[in-house]
This record gives structure tokens, C-alpha cells and sequence, in this order.
């Protein structure tokens, strides 16, 4: 810019200066040239009236008469090299005399143009350059019709060049002055100009840099302190623009990153650009991959979910499927991303992604459970209806067979509301976040109640059930429920136990938790069989769980009431040797 600036000046300057020297070199050369005109006229006038003084009947040495003018002109006059010359020439243009050279061998001057000007009546003047000296010389003719004599005089204008010198060397005076006060005002005028210049640029890098709050100090009221106190303007407007813009989308991302579902919106060439960290795990997209702006279908690999994403943004529809990826089943619906631009067509899609596998499962199982609880209740129902109708058709005749009957339909009615009961139970746990009624229970006394109810059982295979436990051991639990899960566990250890069997309770304080064992010496459970005993209704052995009088819903109420209180439940089993439950509460 400085530069520029001072380059411009200084073109302008040396313009200037050049045209300066070039009128002033006219001027000077045009008033030195009429000076020396009218000194020569004055010459030739004086020469004029010699001649009238002259007779005109003797015959004139127009020679001696032009030296000797000369050299009296020259002794009388300063020595400026101006060296006069007079010529002395007749109408036909014959030289008559000269101060200088030997007028005879002089050529006819008829052609010179002063001369016929001055045949012409007039004061001829002409400037020429003289083939002899090489200067110009200003010649001045001067009709005298008397003597029909035209009188000459010339000099020799070497003054020409030293105005010439004189102007150019007073121009270069100029010149040198003029550029160095060019250099000094370009360089104010320069920094007047740059310095807010400056400031601008650098206030437009900190705000391109998102130092948006940048300010300039508006030093002047001029062109530039206007474009200052506009940039300030528009720099706070942008500001503001850009905070809201900012506030904006912390919202959304906060929303997004909240939802509890997956999204991912894409532009219309499907290139990502959004996506929350829900979205990332179900489509196991690694969170540290840099995935926005590259295509959706690079990421999740699913025919269906792309195929609908593209009909959603081609057709302006919502669209949904259901698909499974992996061991999950996803609910996907996709939507439009409406277009700003009034061409109508959209600018992308949106897939909002929901993870139903829970749903589907509990579905299923609901499904399950409905179509077991059928079976495990017709059974007992079909069985009292079969030996109703057995009794209606005479057998009630027969009281032994019919006390019989009676006792199976009594042991059936039993089974039914054993099982209706444990559905019940079920249902209640399973309904229940929290346990209400909670009392800090010892554990001794509660496995006290237990045997005092299961002895008979337990008598009738001549099975000992045992307690031990090195400390007095507390539960913070609704009673019960505890009860009822020891109930469970004892039960079962006592009907698939052998004769002369145990079951042993035994109780610690273990790493901040109770854990307690309930271990008897029974028949075991086959390996391929431990994790499913915790399902509803399942049972290793149908038939004997059912001989025994079982629901196949013991261990599956247990394993609530444990999850009910936050602790954990295993089994160990060894066929033929025995089966152990181990659970963990918290204290
Ligand atoms: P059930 O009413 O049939 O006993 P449970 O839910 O209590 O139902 O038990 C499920 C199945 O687990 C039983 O049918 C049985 O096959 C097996 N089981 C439970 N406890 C024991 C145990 N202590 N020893 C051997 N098998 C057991």
C-alpha cells in the first residue's frame, strides 16, 4: 500500500516536474529568442540610418562598412560569445558584404527565407542552424528600398543551450526536493491511511479467528473512521449471531446426546451430519472414528434402513421398519429434513433409531408365560374335571373309588392354588421396584420358623436340616419375602434329596455382603440344566417336579425376591451328589 502510494506520488511529481522544465525551457528560450530579436532590429535600424547618411552616389563598401560596424559593436558591448555577424545583400539576393566572410564567394541568399521576407516588404526573421558552427543562429532582415540593399544581422544563440542547462539543472534541484517531500508527505499520508487499514486487517484475522467480540478504535470521522465504527457494528452483530448460534447448538447437541434414542441425520447424498452417541452404540460405530461427511451406507451396513432413508428423502414420506442387527431387533423410522430453499426438494433425512429388543423379549416371554400358565392350569383343571365327571357317571356309587377320586381331586385343587398362589407371588415381585415393610431379620430365627414347618417333610425321608453360622447374622428385608425364599430353597433341597440325606444352611459376613449357602445332599442338577432352572416353569424332571407337587415357579420366585433386594444368586450341582444355591445381599 505504502508503495503504491509513493509510487503514484512520485509519477505524478516527475509528470509534473518534466512538464514544468518543458514550458519553462519554451519561455525562457521564447523570450531570450525576441530579446535577441529586437537587439538585432535596433542593429539594423541603426545600420539603416548609417546607409541614409551615406551618399548614394559614390559606391559603398558594404564590407568594410559591416566589419567595421561589428567591431565597434563588439568593443562597446559585454563578451557574452554572442559574436554579431552583418550581411549586406541586394534584392536579386547577391551578398554585398559581410563582416565575417568573403562575400564574394558567398552563394545567392534569394532562398533564405528572412530575405524574402524582407524582399517582401517586411522584417524578415528565421532561426537556422548554421552548417559551420553548428549552432543556431537568429538572422533579421531589414529592407532598406532606398539603396534597394536589404540589411542582415545574425547572431549565434548559444545562450539557448545554457537557459536549457539552467532549467534542467534547477529542475533536478526541484525534482530532488520534490521527492524527498514527496517521501515524507506519501509517508504520512500513507500512515494516515494504512494505520486504520492496518487495524482492520487485523481485527478481520481475530474475528476469522472466532475472536468475534474484536473491537478497532474509530480515531476520525472520515471515510475510514465510518468504516471503522461499521466494522465494529458488524463485528457485534456477528458476535451476537454467532453466541446465539453457539447457544443454539449446545441445545440441540444436549438433546440429541439425552435422547434416550438413537438418531443420525444425513444430507441428501446420505453423508452424515449428526450423530448421538446412542446411534454410535447400536450400530457399533467406533465413538472415536471421525464419521460426519462421510456416507451412511460406509457405516451401517443394513439394506433396509438405507433403502428407506433415500425413499423418505425422495418421497417427502415418514417411513418405519423393524430389523435385527446382530442380537438386537431395531425399530427404525425415518423422516424428511424439510428444505430451506424454495426448489421443495428436501435437503435430507433424519433415522431415528429405537432399540426394541427388551419389548420384543418380554412380548415373547409374556407370550410364554400366558401359554404356560394355560398349560400348567389346565392340567390340574382337566384332571378334577375328568374324575367329576367319572364320579357323575356312577362312580360315586362306589365310596372307595369314590373317596379315591375325591382325595386326587383334592391334591389337584391343592396343586391349582399352589400354582395360582406362585403366579400371584410372581406377578407382586416382579410388579415392585422396592420391598415395603422391611425389618432387620436374623437370619437364624427366620431358618428356624422354616424347618419347624418343612420337619414333617424332611422327617419323612429322614433328612437333617442344619444351621450353621459363626455370627449372629442380620437381613434388612420384608419377612415374608424371606421367608418364603427359604421356604423355596429348603423345599426343594428336601424333594430332591435321597434318604438319610441333608440340607445345610450356612451364613457369613463376606467383603461387605451376607452370603449365605443352602446345600443339600440330593439327586443334582445336569449341567446342561443349571442356567435354565431360574426360567418359569422349568423343571429338570417334569413329572417328578409334578409327582412332588411342584409348580416349576420355586427357583424363579427366588431368584426375584434376591433381585428384589439387589443381590445375586448361583447354583453348584453335581449329579447324584448334591445342589447348592449361593446368594448375596447387600448388608
Ligand atoms: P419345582 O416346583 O418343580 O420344584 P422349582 O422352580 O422350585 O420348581 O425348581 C425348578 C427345577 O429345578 C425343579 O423342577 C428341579 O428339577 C430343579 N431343582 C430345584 N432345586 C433343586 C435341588 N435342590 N436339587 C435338584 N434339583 C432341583
Amino acid at each position: 500500500m505504502k508503495k503504491r502510494i509513493f509510487k503514484y506520488y512520485f509519477i505524478l511529481i516527475f509528470l509534473v516536474l518534466l512538464l514544468s522544465m518543458f514550458f519553462t525551457s519554451m519561455i525562457a528560450q521564447k523570450y531570450y529568442k525576441a530579446e535577441v530579436e529586437n537587439k538585432l532590429k535596433s542593429i539594423a535600424f541603426s545600420l539603416e540610418y548609417l546607409l541614409q547618411e551615406t551618399p548614394t552616389d559614390t559606391s559603398l563598401d558594404y564590407e568594410n562598412l559591416a566589419r567595421d560596424y561589428v567591431k565597434r559593436h563588439n568593443a562597446n558591448s559585454e563578451p557574452s560569445g554572442e559574436k554579431l555577424r552583418i550581411t549586406f545583400i541586394d534584392f536579386s539576393g547577391k551578398v554585398l558584404g559581410d563582416s565575417e566572410a568573403n562575400f564574394r564567394e558567398m552563394e545567392n541568399h534569394l532562398d533564405r527565407k528572412e530575405i524574402l521576407e524582407a524582399i517582401e516588404g517586411s522584417i524578415g526573421t528565421d532561426i537556422r542552424v548554421s552548417k559551420t558552427v553548428n549552432t543556431d543562429f537568429l538572422y533579421v532582415a531589414f529592407p532598406f528600398r532606398q539603396q534597394q540593399v536589404i540589411i542582415r544581422a545574425s547572431v549565434p544563440l548559444i545562450q539557448i543551450n545554457k537557459i536549457n542547462d539552467m532549467v534542467r539543472f534547477y529542475s533536478l534541484l526541484t525534482f530532488l526536493a520534490a521527492l524527498l517531500l514527496t517521501g515524507l508527505i506519501s509517508l504520512r499520508i500513507t500512515t494516515s491511511i494504512t494505520r486504520p487499514l492496518n487495524d482492520l486487517i487485523l481485527a478481520s484475522k481475530e474475528i476469522a479467528n472466532g475472536n468475534y467480540s474484536k473491537k478497532i478504535k474509530v480515531n476520525s470521522a472520515d471515510e475510514l473512521g465510518q468504516l471503522a465504527s461499521y466494522f465494529n457494528e458488524m463485528g457485534s452483530k456477528l458476535d451476537a449471531t454467532m453466541t446465539d448460534l453457539h447457544n443454539k447448538k449446545i441445545e440441540l447437541e444436549s438433546i440429541v446426546d439425552s435422547m434416550t434414542n438413537g438418531l443420525v441425520a444425513v444430507d441428501n447424498d446420505l453423508r452424515m451430519i449428526l450423530i448421538n452417541p446412542i446411534a454410535y452404540k447400536l450400530f457399533a460405530i467406533n465413538e472415536d472414528q471421525e464419521i460426519i461427511g462421510s456416507k451412511i451406507t460406509h457405516h451401517i451396513r443394513n439394506n433396509e434402513i438405507n433403502k428407506i432413508l433415500r425413499e423418505t428423502i425422495e418421497l417427502n414420506k415418514l417411513l418405519e421398519c423393524d430389523v435385527t442387527m446382530g442380537n438386537k431387533i431395531l425399530h427404525i423410522s425415518t423422516s424428511p429434513i424439510r428444505s430451506m430453499k424454495r426448489s421443495g426438494s428436501n435437503s435430507g433425512g433424519i433415522v431415528f433409531i429405537q432399540d426394541i429388543t427388551k419389548v420384543r423379549k418380554l412380548e415373547q416371554l409374556r407370550t410364554e408365560f400366558v401359554s404356560n400358565v394355560t398349560h400348567e392350569l389346565k392340567t390340574p383343571i382337566t384332571s378334577i374335571r375328568g374324575f367329576i365327571e367319572t364320579l357323575k357317571n356312577g362312580a360315586i356309587n362306589n365310596e372307595k373309588v369314590a373317596n379315591r377320586f375325591l382325595e386326587i381331586i383334592d391334591i389337584e385343587a391343592d396343586r391349582l392354588y399352589a400354582l395360582i398362589e406362585d403366579i400371584l407371588q410372581l406377578s407382586e415381585i416382579e410388579s415392585k421396584q422396592k420391598d415395603n415393610d422391611l425389618e432387620n431379620l436374623s437370619t437364624s430365627a427366620l431358618v428356624d420358623e422354616v424347618f419347624e414347618i418343612l420337619q414333617p417333610l424332611a422327617d419323612e425321608k429322614e433328612i437333617i436340616l442344619q444351621y450353621c453360622a459363626k455370627d449372629e447374622l442380620f437381613i434388612k428385608a420384608n419377612k415374608n419375602r424371606m421367608k418364603q425364599l427359604f421356604l423355596n430353597l429348603v423345599d426343594n433341597g428336601i424333594k430332591y434329596n435321597k434318604l438319610h440325606g441333608s440340607v445345610n444352611i450356612t451364613g457369613i459376613y463376606e467383603k461387605g455382603k451376607i452370603k449365605i449357602s443352602v446345600k443339600d445332599t440330593g439327586i443334582g442338577i445336569p449341567a446342561e440344566h443349571l442356567t435354565r432352572i431360574f426360567e418359569r416353569f422349568y423343571r429338570v424332571d417334569k413329572g417328578r417336579s409334578r409327582d412332588m407337587g411342584g409348580t416349576g415357579l420355586g427357583i424363579s420366585i427366588v431368584k426375584h425376591i434376591v433381585h428384589l433386594y439387589s443381590g445375586n444368586i448361583t447354583v453348584n450341582s453335581e449329579v447324584d451328589k448334591g445342589t447348592e444355591f449361593i446368594i448375596e445381599l447387600p448388608c
